[in-house]
């Protein structure tokens, strides 16, 4: 099986073959198709299983296939037509399009990373970790570039989402990275506030090492008749 064979963009295809992947891993391999497709996914994996590309690669391809559309080139539009009137640009929260919830800071830095990785070939998708311990201003600069994806920790996007610095009204998908980790570390209150404020209609993918117990209580009440993939 190739990359291509999954149904990815080609600029997706050409910036994996370039950080040198010759094929897809496992969970990659089912992940994928059925991410692209738009359903929900409870995906049962381990870190270095490729878990990362198996949910950011699907993402990034909507992505692409959005940026060749209208919508995109209206949006620009507007505000070069504002700053031509002499707007100043007002206060406007971020209106991410993907949020990925990490347990730590160091795997958000990870995921932001693969991100770029992955996007290169993407010219307006933005990616930004937003975690506790960061300076507030440093993270407020990120924010106000209205970034397509954000990578978080539960507790520190809940300060921004609070203060009214993140609207999620516009989020389309919502990853949970280590889900079994983030309930242990006590996330569960954080996390469930999250998803109040976004869409239904949104695609959620959840990855765990198990999908047993409360990561499974909680699987099932956030995806909608999702792909189960056990690797
Ligand atoms: P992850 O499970 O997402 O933490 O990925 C583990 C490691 O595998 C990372 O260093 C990735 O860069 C790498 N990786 C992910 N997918 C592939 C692939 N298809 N081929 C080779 N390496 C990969």
């Amino acid at each position: 099986m190739s990359f291509e064979a999954l149904g990815l963009h080609a600029s997706i295809v050409k910036a994996v073959t370039d950080a040198g992947y010759t094929k897809p891993t496992t969970v990659q391999e089912q992940a994928v198709p059925a991410a692209i497709e738009g359903r929900d996914l409870l995906v049962s994996s381990q870190t270095g299983s490729g878990k990362t590309a198996a949910f950011m690669l699907p993402a990034l391809h909507k992505f692409a296939i959005a940026e060749q559309s209208e919508a995109a080139r209206t949006a620009n539009q507007e505000a070069q037509s504002a700053r031509a009137r002499g707007e100043r640009p007002r206060f406007k929260p971020a209106q991410p399009k993907m949020l990925v919830l990490t347990p730590t800071r160091e795997l958000a830095l990870q995921v932001t990373s693969a991100t770029e990785k992955y996007g290169t070939q993407i010219r307006r998708v933005k990616a930004v970790s937003i975690l506790g311990g960061m300076p507030y201003p440093k993270q407020m600069q990120l924010l106000s570039r209205n970034p397509e994806i954000l990578v978080a920790t539960p507790g520190r996007l809940i300060d921004h989402m609070e203060s009214g610095k993140i609207d999620f009204s516009q989020l389309e998908i919502l990853v949970l990275d280590e889900a079994d980790r983030m309930l242990d570390m006590g996330f569960i209150d954080d996390i469930e506030k999250i998803i109040a404020a976004t869409p239904a209609a949104r695609q959620t993918m959840l990855f765990s090492a198990t999908l047993d117990g409360m990561v499974g209580n909680m699987a099932r009440r956030i995806t909608k008749d999702p792909m189960v993939i056990q690797i």
